[in-house]
């Protein structure tokens, strides 16, 4: 199917993007990478008169580091995560878990920015926003505004941004020394999305979990923070015992959705083994 027609626009900066989103107003939308916009169009779920293409804004693009924060422009595509020699010092996770979205070609256009803003449960960087405690960079007619990811995600497809708004960064904390890190995801073949997954970031002090942060992919209408969970590890040694209980207190937050890729239960387990997964191999890693 192709998508139905729209006047196409491809502003240079980020003002004139938001010069044409506050002319055009809710008839236009954003486009990145465009591997769940025009997928969205050719299936006539979303029919917008205009097309404000960001590709040629290079100030959307990039990762830099800004004493201990890593700064990651929202048009950064997926393959340019992988690659970043910052990120593979910094922040591991991200090309890591970066290899695990999609396939090769959508690597190549799909975006950190259009993942996030898109609002899919079933995409990835969401809960991995979380888990890495990102801020999220909102640019719109009054001005900046920062949201953290744990509060950026309403529901499906909704999130905390207005239609007159362009996300631009992703500002993440660098991982201190010893910092462990995993992303678990089940999916049924390569290119497919999360069946469920689950990111954690964590510090081990004198046997004892120190800081974690625990995040879930695609068990309910957004990515969700398992709180529970992290509470059930803090201050404790890591033992079978604890990464169950753990386990059992993230399954407790999930409500997904019934889909080809299985009913409730199953989902629900799943969640908790990725999570049993996530915390051993980020465990391993915190030293
Ligand atoms: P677009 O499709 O261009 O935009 C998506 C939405 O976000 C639009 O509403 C757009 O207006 C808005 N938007 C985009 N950028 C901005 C911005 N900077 N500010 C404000 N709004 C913006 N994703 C995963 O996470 N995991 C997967 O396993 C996965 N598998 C996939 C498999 C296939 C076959 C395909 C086609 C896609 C898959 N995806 C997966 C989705 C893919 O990662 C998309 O690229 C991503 O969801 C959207 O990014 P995009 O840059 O393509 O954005």
């Amino acid at each position: 199917m192709i998508p139905p027609g729209f006047e196409y626009h491809a502003p240079r900066s980020v003002a004139d993007a938001l010069k044409l989103l506050g002319q055009l107003g809710p008839d236009a939308k954003l486009l990145a990478g465009g591997h769940s916009l025009l997928p969205m169009m050719k299936l006539r779920f979303a029919q917008p008169e205009h097309l404000i293409d960001l590709n040629r804004i290079e100030s959307l693009r990039g990762i830099r580091e800004e004493s201990g924060t890593v700064v990651i422009g929202a048009m950064t595509v997926e393959n340019d995560l992988i690659s970043s020699k910052i990120l593979q010092a910094r922040l591991p996770i991200l090309p890591e878990a970066a290899r695990l979205i999609a396939d090769p070609q959508v690597r190549n256009r799909g975006t950190i920015g259009g993942d996030i803003a898109h609002g899919d449960p079933g995409n990835d960087h969401p809960a991995i926003a979380i888990a890495l405690d990102a801020t999220l960079v909102l640019e719109g007619p009054k001005g900046q505004r920062m949201v953290k990811a744990n509060s950026f995600f309403l529901g499906t497809y909704m999130t905390d941004m207005a239609e007159d708004e362009i996300l631009t960064e992703i500002r993440v904390p660098a991982f201190a020394p010893k910092t462990g890190y995993a992303y678990e995801k089940l999916k049924r073949k390569t290119g497919d999305w999360a069946t469920a997954g689950a990111a954690v970031v964590m510090r081990m002090d004198g046997g004892k979990v120190s800081a974690v942060r625990i995040a879930l992919t695609n068990v309910a209408a957004t990515a969700l923070r398992a709180g529970d969970a992290e509470t059930a590890l803090l201050g404790k040694p890591l033992s079978d015992a604890t990464i169950v209980d753990a386990a059992a207190k993230a399954m407790a937050i999930c409500d997904p959705a019934e889909d080809l890729r299985g009913d409730r239960e199953y989902k629900t387990a799943m969640a908790g083994e990725m999570v049993k997964r996530a915390i051993r191999k980020a465990a391993s890693r915190c030293q």
